[in-house]
């Protein structure tokens, strides 16, 4: 300091810094005229300091959110507190172009911003200090990972080879109507399905066209679940859908409905056309299951029992009924 005994050094250091930081600074008086422009505001808005000067922040830029704006900057006058305006509250206050390489996905710079009370040596708040931080590179990447995320959950959810729901999420969704139904009472219907002597075909045709075949039949289930209903690969030709807010006889339309597609649709592969049927069990919470993995079995019984009676058809679990052979021969 002793070379410098008016201080004047360290004025034109804080100016130069000022000036060139990475941060906008902009200084407002009562009137909103603006005070003070940094380089960080010119470079971003074309706009140079001293033709800025003295002049009215929102008649200079009209696109500015002036009533809300002015309402955030009147409190910072009469609280005399500072206040925070978040990227995610507004993504941006001044309109700029973003420029920079890395972040080429965005087109104009999220900003957060402080407004902070600058006062005299009265201590009077005469004036408002604006700061702007660039924070798109930070808002970007979250976006990304945000995104990442999204596509990761998507994936651990779904079966490769159909799309449909893959077992473990499928057992998440038939797990949550069963607790809905032990709360509610409400009732649903499960529908396990299995394409007809799947063996043949992939012995016949090669495994390859077995493939086809279920993404074909995966499809045909896909199209015809409502958005509330679940659909899921079960295991490797088997299908398993929950149908909310239905009984055993309305599943057994949508069962017999899909059968008959499957059974009128063909496959053509390398030139040849596969036919091949699907058998249907149903089982409804009416029968009061006593868990969720009964719900299943009671389900996969109509299931063995409709194949054993031919197969192409569907059947509802009956709890008159005597399953023992059925049983047996699931084993
Ligand atoms: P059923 O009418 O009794 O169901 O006769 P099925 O021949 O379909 O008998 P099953 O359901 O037991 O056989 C299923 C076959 O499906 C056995 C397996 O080789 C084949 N498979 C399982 N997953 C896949 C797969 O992802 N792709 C292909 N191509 N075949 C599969
Ligand atoms: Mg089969
Ligand atoms: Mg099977």
């Amino acid at each position: 300091m002793s070379n410098d005994p008016t201080g004047m050094n360290e004025l034109h250091w804080l100016i130069d810094m000022v000036q060139t930081i990475e941060v906008g600074l902009v200084v407002l008086d009562r009137q909103f005229n603006i005070q003070l422009w940094n380089g960080f505001m010119e470079n971003h808005s074309g706009v140079s300091p001293n033709s800025i000067k003295g002049k009215n922040l929102f008649k200079e830029f009209p696109e500015l959110p002036s009533e809300w704006l002015t309402q955030k900057m009147e409190s910072v006058f009469m609280l005399k507190n500072r206040a925070f305006i978040s990227w995610e509250q507004r993504p941006y206050i001044f309109k700029f172009k973003n420029y920079r390489p890395i972040t080429g996905r965005a087109d104009h710079m999220y900003q957060n911003i402080t407004l902070l009370p600058l006062a005299s040596l009265t201590g009077q708040i005469t004036h408002i200090s604006v700061i702007i931080y660039d924070v798109t590179d930070t808002v970007v990447n979250n976006q990304q990972i945000k995104a990442a995320n999204e596509q990761l959950e998507h994936l651990s959810q779904t079966d490769g080879l159909t799309q449909l729901n893959n077992r473990r999420h499928w057992q998440i969704c038939m797990q949550r109507e069963y607790d809905r139904h032990e709360r509610y009472d409400s009732n649903a219907s499960l529908i396990m399905l299995d394409i007809d002597h799947f063996k043949r075909i992939n012995d016949q045709y090669g495994h390859v066209a077995g493939d086809k075949v279920i993404q074909h039949i995966a499809h045909l289930v896909g199209q015809s679940v409502r958005e509330t209903d679940c659909a899921g690969r079960y295991g490797g030709e088997e299908f398993s859908v929950v149908l909310s807010d239905t009984s055993a006889q309305e599943a057994l339309f949508f069962a017999e409905r899909l059968r008959k597609k499957v059974a009128k649709s063909s496959i053509v592969f390398e030139g040849k056309a596969i036919n091949c049927t699907i058998s249907l069990g149903i089982c409804d919470l009416a029968n009061k299951p006593e868990n969720s993995s009964s719900w299943v079995s009671k389900t996969d019984l109509a299931l063995y029992k409709a194949k054993q009676d031919g197969r192409n058809r569907t059947e509802t679990y009956d709890p008159n009924a005597n399953y023992d052979q059925v049983a047996d021969k699931a084993e």
